[in-house]
């Protein structure tokens, strides 16, 4: 049985708030507004898996109002969206996402997310994509404001 997901998560980015995509911390003087450690890509493929399980979305698995969420790494909860995966017996077979952010390049950073999110997933990291690009400066990404990750997964039973 094969399973297919999408996730799309948003971020205002603020200053003096820690910039964490997949896992890696981006060096940049502005990060992303959250309950947790706002990471937009994990937040986008753990939406994506919840999708293909037809399970809601992280909202209703790491309700903003927990504490037990404030600060988290969120490969945490992507790793527990895993759980939900692996109680069905299934497992991700892989991955493309798209990071949209304005600055800075997100090109260096892109391998480190690759292998994080690799991990957490239990897949090799060729199974694992992301995809980096700019709004052109034009809609709120574009503007500097927000960052915005879109994620796919397709999932197959074992
Ligand atoms: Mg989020």
């Amino acid at each position: 049985m094969l399973r297919i997901g999408i996730g799309n998560d948003t971020h205002r980015l603020v200053e003096g708030r820690p910039l964490v995509l997949g896992g890696v911390q981006i060096s940049s003087d502005r990060g992303a507004e959250g309950h947790s450690d706002a990471d937009a890509l994990a937040h986008a493929i753990a939406d994506a898996i919840l999708g293909a399980l037809c399970e809601g979305d992280i909202g209703v698995h790491f309700p903003d109002n927990d504490p037990h969420w404030g600060g988290a790494d969120s490969l945490e909860l992507l790793s527990r969206v895993m759980w939900l995966a692996r109680e069905r017996n299934l497992h991700v077979v892989n991955v493309d996402s798209t990071i949209l952010l304005e600055r800075p390049k997100l090109r260096p950073y892109v391998d480190a997310m690759r292998e994080n999110i690799a991990d957490v997933l239990g897949i090799d990291v060729g199974c694992v994509s992301v995809k980096a690009k700019t709004g052109e400066g034009l809609d709120a990404v574009g503007q500097g404001l927000a960052v915005t990750a879109q994620a796919a997964v397709l999932m197959q039973s074992n």
